[in-house]
């Protein structure tokens, strides 16, 4: 393992340290450890911050989809059209509800989903549309909600980059029916753990959500459906109450060091995909290279650790061969050149430059400039 100077993350907790010590002790102290009031109380705390009526607390990101999925009666023989760029959590939670992901090709530009690739996809067992807001930027809302209007599909977010996130100054998880959150310890609000929720206006859903995370049970030991064990435990929800109000300070650092990166890299031999809207989050910060793999190592050299996400299009994974591979020529290629930079809220504000300085002094072999002479 190389040791770099500035590594791709930082989880060490850091001015919620104190809190986070509190918090976890005050749990401990109460002896209740799962749903119980830390859960109930981010529930609506998160509730709140979505700007939606319910969030229900379930155990990952992944889980959340699937629940979801569940609740709608969403299961075999049924497709979930979503992208072939993200997790592959994404597809695999439409996989655990028992439906079969369809891969609608990215728009290039934004890379999400297509709006004209997704109505290409639709089937007559097309049920639902599961696009993903990724590195925190959201995907067409507009277009992708008009398009599950007019067809009848319900529309479910994976929002588990894009926490705080808005499309068109409106917040993600209020477009669709339901939206899930991850709060893996990497995502700009993350738990000590694994952690996720669900969130919906639609008080029936919430409540289905609930029976399904808790063994499909109505009451203690009597259960009407059949249900799986995913809960958030309240140490988990304890601890995400108190980030919870320092989240809007981490998104304005990550939106900072973005702005950064962007006047740092004008100039170097590498493509910085655009902003498209404003709510941009900024989970991740990919570029693109032709050569990324030198581009890696020579910032590795400067002891500046990058990470690619992704290096491969869902629909090529083989835990998803036995689905058709749809082809998305345009996701195919940008896994090839996908590379991205260290930005997270503990960042040094000043590491953007260094990077664009390193990057200044990278010689890639295939972009060079033509031959004058011909
Ligand atoms: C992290 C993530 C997931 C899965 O969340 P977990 O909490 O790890 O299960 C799903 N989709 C996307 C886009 C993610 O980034």
């Amino acid at each position: 393992m190389t040791l770099h100077k500035i590594p791709f993350n930082d989880l060490h907790p850091r001015e919620d340290r104190a809190a986070i010590d509190r918090a976890i002790a005050r749990v401990i102290d109460r002896g209740w450890f799962v749903l119980g009031p830390e859960v109930d109380a981010f529930e609506h705390e998160w509730a709140s911050a979505c700007g939606t009526r319910h969030a229900v607390g379930v155990g990952t990101g992944t889980d959340a989809l699937a629940l979801v999925f569940r609740a709608l009666g969403i299961g075999a023989g049924d497709e979930v059209i979503t992208s072939p760029l993200s997790a592959a959590y994404s597809a695999l939670a439409v996989m655990m509800a028992g439906a079969r992901p369809v891969f609608a090709d990215l728009d290039g530009t934004r890379l999400t989903l297509d709006p004209a690739a997704v109505e290409a996809a639709i089937t007559p067992r097309t049920r639902a549309i599961l696009p993903v807001h990724l590195y925190g930027q959201a995907a067409d809302m507009p277009a992708l909600s008009a398009i599950a209007e007019r067809h009848g599909l319900a529309l479910v977010e994976d929002a588990c980059q894009a926490h705080l996130a808005t499309c068109g100054g409106r917040p993600v998880g209020t477009f669709g029916v339901a939206a899930a959150f991850s709060f893996y310890p990497t995502k700009n609000l993350g738990a000590l753990g694994d952690g996720g929720a669900v969130v919906t206006d639609d008080g029936a859903l919430a409540d289905r959500v609930k029976r399904l995370r808790n063994g499909g049970q109505r009451t203690r030991y009597h259960h009407d459906e059949f249900g799986v064990n995913t809960r958030l435990d309240e140490i988990q929800a304890a601890v995400l109450r108190e980030r919870l109000p320092l989240l809007a300070a981490w998104t304005a650092k990550r939106r900072k060091l973005a702005a950064s990166y962007r006047a740092a890299l004008a100039g170097c031999p590498l493509t910085v995909p655009p902003e498209c809207d404003a709510g941009h989050v900024y989970h991740l910060f990919p570029v693109l290279s032709l050569e990324r793999e030198r581009l890696q190592a020579h910032l590795s050299g400067a002891g500046i650790e990058t990470l690619i996400h992704y290096p491969v299009p869902i629909p090529r994974q083989p835990a998803l061969a036995t689905e058709t591979p749809a082809a998305c020529p345009v996701a195919d290629r940008i896994c090839r050149e996908l590379v991205s930079l260290p930005l997270y809220p503990s960042l040094a504000a000043d590491v953007p430059a260094l990077v664009g300085e390193t990057l200044r002094r990278f010689q890639p072999r295939m972009a060079v400039a033509p031959d004058p002479r011909g």
